[in-house]
């Protein structure tokens, strides 16, 4: 069967051993009904137990092939198998040809009941009946079984001893009989006869061969033709019912054949079973590779199908690296485009600025020339009617005003182009801004603005330029001035900003402020905001940023629009490596003072550019003299007027000139009660004061003397005259300044010599004296103490003194340490804490920068040597 199915490879074959078991193969088939298998082959153990079951397949629609035995019923599909009688009835024959047909016989049954055994029966006996003179004695029932034959065999024998043949059913029964007969020394006569015919070790063909059997009927089992036809049955092709297989004698004379054939036979099916292996295993490998193959294909296509997309989109970008290339291109074209259009416009802005600075500078000369012919005919004692003068005056202020702006274009110009360099040299900030204050001073007088200054550490040095800063603090002074209502207040401050290394400087205002849509554009160029000033320019600001900027600082400001306006500039402490060394020079002109001075001219009678910060008061009512002093002082000094005694004294009191110079016949307060005035009066009785008189007579020029006056001249008199004896009288004020700085000590009477000064300064001397271990005792403190404000104060001290009040307390807390110092056992820092500084090494700094030697240095020089 399963050579044959060998050529099925799409049919399985389940095979199912019933082991002789009719009950188990009652329950095998119907398991296989169960199952519902496509075709039934039964070989029926017993007819009986099957054929209802085999009937049942049938008419459930299962082909049922009957294999080699029969069962009772005719319900089935096809039977393939031997014909039994047949193999009985050859077996007769050939039993009665090989007795020569006389002789006895016996036969070893089947199984009773067993179709083959039944059959195989009824035909040997059919055959023998042909045979007269041979007869069937005895029967023995095999069962199949070569025990049972080897039972029952030997009494059968011994009751017919005359037998000749023995006809078994099958080999192993007709096997058994042999050993019988030679047991009891019968093989000579009895000749023995089986069925089956099976090659193999100890099978039919064996027997045959070695002669103890005499010959086996082939019984073929159908094995393969039960596939075959079944195999027509599944594939509905024409088939035989019945298929019955012939049989045919196998003896000494055709076994050796048989053998070969079926060795053959068995060595081609083995042959087969190996292809039957090697196709399989081929079909394995088919099969795998034919995986490989799918996979390989659907790998093909997923990446043809990937290229397709890689191709697109390969496209895509290249399309669109197109289009961006064109863009890029146009973008290039533009940008070229628009920098040449810079370029130009930049070139042209360039041409048009140069155009301009040389105008400007082309401006300066005709208007010096204007100006120099207006100072000299306003100056000069000629016949000029009120009008002639006002107009006169009036061309002045706006010459000088164009000649501000034009100055300032230049500065402009000169930051512009990078030619403006800072030339620096090391000063201390706060005098420095104190100085540029001081102009603004009179003016802060004049319209009762509070004008304070607050330091927050008396010195700090640091490398600037002074040129520039004065530019950049007198642009914000002045602004703050022009846009301060009388009786507001400006606010100077300077501080240290440790974090930051820099310094700065606030201007702080209460005026109108800066409305806020201003506010991001008022640094920008020619820019007024929306309320411009009548005589702005728009130029101020725009030049202290960017002199700041070139001085390495900033400027920043905020501002509250009706309340009022805070500039910073802050600058650095250490000195950039921008800046160039400057020759130092320790006075600074102060080229803003016009700016800062906006007063009328019709309030202050003369007023011309000043070069030096020398001021002179002169109190005289003859316009014609007072204008021809104007004209030989205004080169020399800054010049104030007044046409009478009394706003005379108001101005000394308020502005404390550097020198007066009064008219002796003046209408209401003579000039002798103006001197006596002065002279008693703290806050003006150190200042020189020059007397005038047309009257000369001896005892005149000694009243004017006991009055107090430093100097008596008579009219008319050499100006070259009163120009030196002002020179002297400011001279000697400054020797007795250097007195007290190389003294270092203040002995009243050298200072001052007169007594209300020498009062003044003791007092001072005492409250500072009495507060030196405060290191908060401010300038402030010591102004209120002796009821005058800080600003007179200021000014007084620095008149007599030539220091700020400042370094007047710091002079003295100096000599104080000094002479602590020299006591036995005194400690450096109690008496840096004794004399109000703040910490033992700023003393130590303060002390070494004073006296060239550190405290303890100056200790050990002046403590006797302990031997
Ligand atoms: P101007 O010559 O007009 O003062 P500036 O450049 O100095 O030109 O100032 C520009 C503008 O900024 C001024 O017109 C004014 O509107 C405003 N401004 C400047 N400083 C102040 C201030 N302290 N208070 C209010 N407004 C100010």
């Amino acid at each position: 069967m399963e050579k044959e199915l060998s050529f099925y490879p799409n049919v399985q074959l389940q095979i199912l051993d019933a082991q002789n078991n009719s009950e188990l193969q009652q329950q095998q088939v119907k398991e296989l009904i169960r199952q519902r298998v496509d075709l039934l082959i039964i070989s029926p153990n017993q007819s009986g137990p099957l054929t209802a079951l085999a009937e049942a397949a049938y008419n459930q629609g299962i082909p049922v092939v009957i294999l080699d035995r029969r069962t009772t019923s005719k319900l089935y599909t096809a039977y393939v198998g031997g014909n039994n009688q047949e193999v009985g009835r050859t077996a007769g024959h050939h039993a009665a040809q090989l007795l020569r047909q006389r002789g006895l016989v016996l036969e070893i049954t089947g199984r009773p009941g067993s179709s083959p055994a039944t059959d195989r029966d009824l035909g040997f006996r059919q055959a023998l009946s042909n045979y007269p003179d041979i007869k069937l004695v005895a029967q023995v029932q095999g069962n199949w079984q070569p025990t049972s034959v080897l039972k029952q065999l030997p009494a059968v024998l011994r009751a017919h001893p005359e037998v000749n043949l023995i006809f078994a059913h099958n080999d192993p029964m007709a096997q058994a009989a042999y050993q019988v007969a030679r047991q009891m020394g019968l093989t000579q006569r009895i000749r023995i006869v089986g069925v089956d015919g099976l090659s193999g070790p100890g099978n039919g063909l064996q027997l045959v061969e070695n002669g103890a059997l005499d010959a086996t009927l082939l019984y073929p089992t159908g094995g393969e033709e039960a596939i075959r036809t079944a195999m027509r049955i599944l594939r509905h092709e024409p088939y035989l019912k019945e298929n019955v297989l012939g049989t045919m004698v196998i003896d000494s004379t055709n076994v050796a054949t048989m053998r070969t054939q079926t060795e053959q036979l068995a060595s081609q099916r083995q042959d087969i079973q190996l292809q039957q292996l090697r196709l399989k295993a081929q079909l394995r490998r088919y099969a795998t590779q034919e995986t490989t193959v799918y996979l390989l294909i659907a790998s093909l296509l997923g990446a043809i199908l990937l290229g397709a997309l890689a191709w697109r989109s390969l496209r895509l970008n290249w399309r669109t690296q197109r289009t961006l290339e064109g863009q890029n291109a146009e973008i290039l074209a533009q940008r070229n485009q628009i920098e040449q259009l810079a370029e130009d416009v930049r070139r042209s802005a360039e041409a048009k600025l140069r155009f301009f600075t040389n105008f400007s500078h082309e401006l300066r000369t005709p208007l010096t020339l204007i100006l120099g012919p207006v100072e000299d005919l306003l100056t000069s004692p000629s016949e000029l009617t009120v009008a002639q003068r006002h107009d006169l005056k009036l061309v002045r202020r706006n010459t000088q005003r164009l000649l501000q702006l034009v100055n300032q274009l230049l500065d402009f110009r000169k930051i512009d182009v990078g030619k403006m360099a800072v030339r620096a040299t090391q000063g201390n900030l706060v005098a420095f801004v104190r100085e540029i204050m001081d102009v603004f001073e009179k003016n802060a007088h004049r319209r009762n603005i509070t004008f304070r200054f607050l330091p927050a550490e008396p010195v700090i040095n640091l490398w600037f330029d002074g040129d520039i800063l004065d530019k950049v603090f007198s642009n914000l002074l002045s602004n703050a001035f022009k846009y301060t209502p009388d009786g507001g207040r400006i606010t100077v401050s300077i501080q240290r900003v440790v974090a930051a290394n820099t310094v700065r400087v606030s201007v702080e205002d209460n005026g109108r402020g800066i409305a806020e849509a201003d506010q991001p554009l008022i640094l920008g160029w020619f820019y007024q905001g929306s309320q411009p000033s009548p005589d702005g320019s728009g130029l101020g600001l725009a030049l202290a940023d960017g002199l700041t900027r070139l001085h390495e600082g900033t400027l920043s400001f905020r501002s509250q629009p009706g309340h009022g306006s805070t500039f910073d500039v802050t600058l650095p402490l250490t000195k950039p490596a921008t800046f160039l060394d400057a020759v130092p020079h320790h006075s600074y002109t102060i080229s803003a003072a016009s700016l800062a001075d906006d007063e009328p001219a019709e309030l202050a009678e003369e007023v011309a550019p000043a070069r030096t910060d020398i001021t002179v008061l002169v109190i005289e009512d003859h316009e014609e003299v007072r204008n021809f002093l104007i004209q030989k002082l205004q080169p020399h000094f800054q010049v104030s007027t007044a046409t009478d005694g009394a706003t005379g004294l108001r101005l000394a009191s308020e502005t404390i000139p550097d020198v007066i110079v009064c008219d002796v016949n003046l209408p209401e307060l003579t000039g002798l009660e103006v001197a006596a005035a002065l002279k008693g009066d703290w806050r003006t009785s150190h200042v020189p004061l020059v007397l005038l008189s047309a009257r000369d007579t001896p005892e005149q020029q000694l009243e004017g003397v006991q009055a107090g006056a430093d100097l008596y001249l008579t009219k008319p008199f050499n100006p070259a005259f009163l120009l030196e004896s002002l020179r002297t009288l400011l001279r000697n004020r400054d020797q007795q300044r250097e007195h007290f700085r190389r003294e270092l000590s203040v002995d009243t009477a050298t200072v001052a010599p007169q007594r209300v000064d020498q009062k003044f300064l003791a007092d001072l001397t005492a409250i500072i004296e009495a507060n030196l271990d405060r290191p908060s005792l401010s300038v402030d403190d010591i102004a209120r103490s002796l009821g005058v404000s800080q600003m007179q104060l200021y000014r007084k001290v620095k008149a007599l003194l030539g220091t700020g009040v400042t370094d007047y307390i710091q002079s003295l807390r100096l000599t104080k340490a000094r002479l602590l110092l020299l006591q036995e056992g005194s400690a450096i820092a109690q008496v840096a804490y004794q004399t109000g500084f703040s910490s033992p090494s700023y003393f130590a700094t303060l002390f070494k920068s004073k006296y060239q030697v550190s405290p303890s240095e100056y200790k050990a020089l002046h403590t006797p040597t302990q031997h």
